[in-house]
C-alpha cells in the first residue's frame, strides 16, 4: 500500500517522490536503519495518536543503540508526526518514522555518516472483521539477546524475522512463531504472543523478545479487568493446553491464532478473554474510556 502523498523529511514536509532512496547506502546495505510503527485513531475528540510517548522513547532508544544522532527533540518529532497527519488530512492511520545512515558509500564505518530521518503516513481505517492467523513454530531461532539489543527496533534484525516468515509461508502457514535459543517460546516476526488458560493470561517474559507497546497495553488493561497475567518462560508444550492464543502488535492490535501446527487448534470455548480484551482495546483507542485517555495524544 502506497503511503500518503506528503512525508516529513529531515525537518520539512516534502512530496512522497522525494523518498526515492534507491541509491546505494549503508541503511540498505547493512540494515543500518531504525524505525517505529505508530497508530492514530478517530476518537470522540478527533484524531489522536496512541501511546506516542512510548513509541518516541523507543524510536530514540533504537537510534542511540546504532549511535545515531536524530538532531531533533522528541517534542519536535511529535510536532512533525502531527504535521504529517494534518497535511495529509488523515482521520486514522499508521505512522512510520525511520532513521537510516544514508551515506552513499561502501564500508561499514557509520561513525559520523550522514543520517536521513523520514516520517511516512498511511491512511488506515479500523477493520471491523475479526482477523485470525495460523502460525508455525519455525526451525529458525530468534536472535539471541547476547547477540543484539532486542529492545531496539533495528531493521537489520528483521532478516531473522524474514527467514522465519519464509519458512512459515513455505509450509502453508500465515506467520512464524519463534523459539529462543534455549527453546522457550519467544515471539512472532513482528508481534508478541499471549496464551489464555483457565482464565489466566500467560506471555513470555522480557529478555528474549521485543517488549511490545501493545503487549504492555494488554497486560495493563487485562490486570485492570481483574485478569491475572503471568510473564514467564514458556515451553512450546504449554501451547497444547491453551484455551486461546493471540498475537499483539501496533499494526494488528490483537489477532486470534486459530492453529499452531501439531500444538493448537482453536475449539469452542464458553468465555473468550480475547474478545473481552479486543473490545476493551477498541474502546480505549476510540477514546471511550476516561481512565486511559492519557494514552491518546490529540492531533489538534
Ligand atoms: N516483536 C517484534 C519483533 C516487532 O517488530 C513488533 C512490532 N513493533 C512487536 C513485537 C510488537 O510491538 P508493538 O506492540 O510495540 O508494535
Amino acid at each position: 500500500m502506497k503511503p500518503a502523498n506528503k512525508i516529513w523529511l529531515n525537518g520539512r514536509i516534502a512530496p512522497l517522490a522525494r523518498a526515492g532512496f534507491l541509491n546505494f547506502h549503508q541503511g540498505l546495505n547493512y540494515g543500518a536503519c531504525v524505525y517505529d510503527g505508530i497508530r492514530f485513531y478517530k476518537t470522540t475528540n478527533g484524531a489522536a495518536i496512541f501511546r506516542l510517548k512510548e513509541h518516541l522513547d523507543r524510536f530514540f532508544y533504537s537510534a542511540s543503540v546504532l549511535n545515531m544522532n536524530i538532531e531533533k527533540t522528541k517534542k519536535e518529532l511529535e510536532e512533525a508526526i502531527k504535521n504529517v497527519i494534518k497535511i495529509n488530512k488523515l482521520a486514522s492511520g499508521y505512522i512510520r518514522p525511520m532513521a537510516f545512515y544514508s551515506e552513499p558509500k561502501m564500508g561499514i564505518n557509520i561513525i559520523g555518516a550522514k543520517l536521513t530521518v523520514v516520517i511516512f503516513a498511511w491512511p488506515w481505517k479500523y477493520d471491523a472483521k475479526e482477523k485470525s492467523v495460523r502460525i508455525k513454530i519455525v526451525k529458525t531461532r530468534r536472535i539471541d539477546p547476547s547477540t543484539a539489543d532486542l529492545k531496539a527496533k533495528i531493521s537489520g534484525y528483521y532478516s531473522n524475522g524474514l527467514l522465519g516468515f519464509i519458512e512459515a509461508r513455505k509450509s502453508g502457514f500465515d506467520e512464524p512463531l519463534f523459539l529462543d535459543t534455549s527453546g522457550f517460546v519467544a515471539e512472532g516476526a513482528v508481534n508478541n504472543i499471549f496464551i489464555a488458560k483457565n482464565g489466566i493470561l500467560y506471555t513470555p517474559k522480557i529478555g528474549n523478545i521485543l517488549g511490545g507497546i501493545t503487549r504492555n497495553t494488554i497486560i495493563r488493561i487485562a490486570r485492570d479487568m481483574g485478569i491475572k497475567v503471568c510473564e514467564k518462560n514458556i515451553l512450546p508444550g504449554f501451547l497444547r493446553k491453551a484455551d486461546e492464543i493471540f498475537l499483539t502488535g501496533t499494526g494488528i492490535e490483537l489477532e486470534r491464532v486459530t492453529k499452531i501446527h501439531k500444538y493448537f487448534s482453536q475449539r469452542q470455548i464458553p468465555q473468550s478473554i480475547f474478545t473481552d480484551l479486543q473490545n476493551q482495546y477498541k474502546k480505549i483507542t476510540g477514546g471511550n474510556i476516561k481512565k486511559y485517555k492519557n494514552w491518546l495524544t490529540p492531533i489538534q
